[in-house]
């Protein structure tokens, strides 16, 4: 009888090409993204004689220095950005990498966004792709993580990457969760309990009813931020909600495949007695609309929160890190967040940028006035379209709200979305780093329902109030 196994032990396991016998691990990759900021690892591969080994397992899309103004070249005004645009069809030309979606392609977008859509992201799988955000695909019960300039040049090489294989953590929220409250919320109260390292070294499993209860979208929210809370990757077990949403999809299985596909991904889920090594757990029905205060996304609270205190914070170097922190985002202790303005809001990222995130904004938009600028940037192409197709578009620019082409756009600003000094910005991206939106922005993160209701109101309001006034 072999040992009770955890879903991500399976996917390691099965992926092992060498064990060097120091921890350290040779691993098969079953699917390499690449965005605009992959440039480099195609002139190392030139400057080598090298070529890219498996370019039937890649999907190239670019997204962070695309304009979203405008589907064109033309429209980036960087020259040096436009460069990189324009090099990734030399690159994937040359390296005979047919899935490339260029920005004339409907099907275009973030790249996180991008593969789970295409269906390429699949239970079961490694993936890999030079971005942080990697995790986000483990929604779909891949195993998948961010890697480094180097190791994307190893990747494209040898279609294998040395790694140490890091711990186990199991994360359970159970329970319904409240009027108004999603995923984001979820995972902001997640990583304001375990801390922005309270994942280092580990590999996280979200598990428990309410991980169940959410849909792919949701679950690619939550794992898409494991990183925020310093894990490797992220992931929860396929279930029928995962094989639904990948049915049909152009990349995924068909046919005779699909049954085959179908029986092992229903192998993968761990085992019921499989030990991990570490264990949190969280009720639900506790978790209200969240939001950042800090400039660190383990610095999230209630709506219904003040902002706090420093000297309730537990060592002196905890102190003087939250001191500095209010005082680059310029807030006061003891002021309710509910009394805090908003300068800008960024719906987008490839945290909540997919059809549902952009609904569930629509939502509370519909029949009210945006009094402060606010911008809504579909995740793909295919998401521009669906929401269009639903109407959301319109409901969004009769709201006042900018609609506006796809890409990461304000979450990192690299192709000039960004806010200016001083602005407070309403953000539902994944990171309230001090500059991350530009020079002295001051970036809170919330849910799309959250940004709308900032947008709508010009500070930070309970998104659960709006919705008891009806529009
Ligand atoms: S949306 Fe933001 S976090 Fe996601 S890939 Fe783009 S820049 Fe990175």
């Amino acid at each position: 009888m072999t040992a009770p196994r955890t879903l991500f032990d399976r996917i390691w396991q099965s992926h092992v090409v060498v064990d060097r016998g120091d921890g350290y691990h040779l691993l098969y990759v079953d699917r390499h993204l690449m965005h605009d900021g992959s440039g480099p690892g195609f002139a190392q591969l030139r400057e080598r004689g090298l070529r890219v080994r498996r370019p039937e397992l890649a999907l190239a899309t670019p997204d962070h220095y695309t304009s979203t103004a405008a589907r064109t070249l033309d429209a980036i005004p960087d020259p040096q950005h436009r460069g990189h645009v324009e090099q990734m069809r030399e690159n994937t030309r040359e390296a005979g990498i047919e899935r490339f979606f260029f920005i004339d392609d409907a099907r275009q977008g973030i790249a996180h966004v991008v593969s789970p859509e295409q269906g390429l992201t699949q239970p079961g799988i490694t993936l890999v792709c030079g971005d942080s955000h990697t995790a986000t695909h483990g929604a779909l019960g891949a195993l998948a993580f961010g890697i480094g300039a180097s190791e994307v040049t190893h990747v494209m090489a040898t279609q294998c990457l040395w790694q140490r294989k890091p711990r186990a953590m199991r994360i359970s929220v159970d329970g319904a969760l409240g009027e108004g409250v999603g995923a984001k919320d979820v995972v902001l109260a997640i990583i304001a309990r375990i801390g922005a390292a309270g994942g280092v070294g580990h590999v996280i499993e979200y598990a428990g009813s309410t991980i169940r209860g959410l849909s792919i979208e949701g679950r690619l929210t939550v794992c898409n931020m494991s990183i925020e809370a310093g894990a490797r990757a992220g992931m929860v077990a396929p279930d029928d909600t995962t094989y639904a949403y990948l049915h049909g999809r152009p990349l995924a299985p068909s046919g005779a495949d699909w049954e085959r596909a179908l029986a092992r991904w229903r192998a993968l889920p761990t085992d019921a007695d499989a030990a991990f090594d570490r264990e949190v757990s969280l009720d639900a029905t506790r978790i209200e609309p969240m939001l950042t205060w800090g400039t660190s996304p383990e610095d999230a609270i209630a709506i219904t929160d003040r902002v706090p205190e420093p000297s309730t914070a537990p060592d002196a170097t905890k102190r003087e890190a939250m001191r500095l922190s209010l005082e680059y985002m310029g807030l006061v202790p003891g002021t309710p967040m509910t009394e805090v303005a908003v300068d800008r809001v960024f719906i987008g990222s490839c945290t909540n940028s997919r059809i549902e995130d952009l609904r569930s904004a629509a939502a509370v938009v519909r029949g009210r006035k945006a009094v402060v600028p606010a911008w809504v940037v579909p995740g793909s192409g295919l998401v521009k379209r669906q929401a269009e197709a639903e109407g959301l578009h319109q409901v969004f620019r009769e709201a006042g709200l900018e609609w506006r082409e796809p890409g990461c756009s304000m979450c990192v600003g690299m192709n000039g979305d960004t806010g200016l000094p001083g602005q407070r910005i309403a953000s539902t991206s994944n990171r309230n780093f001090m500059g991350r939106q530009g020079r002295g922005v001051r970036t809170h993160l919330l849910s799309p329902a959250m940004a709308a209701a900032a947008a709508v109101t010009g500070r930070f309001t309970d998104v659960r109030r709006l919705a008891a006034q009806g529009a």
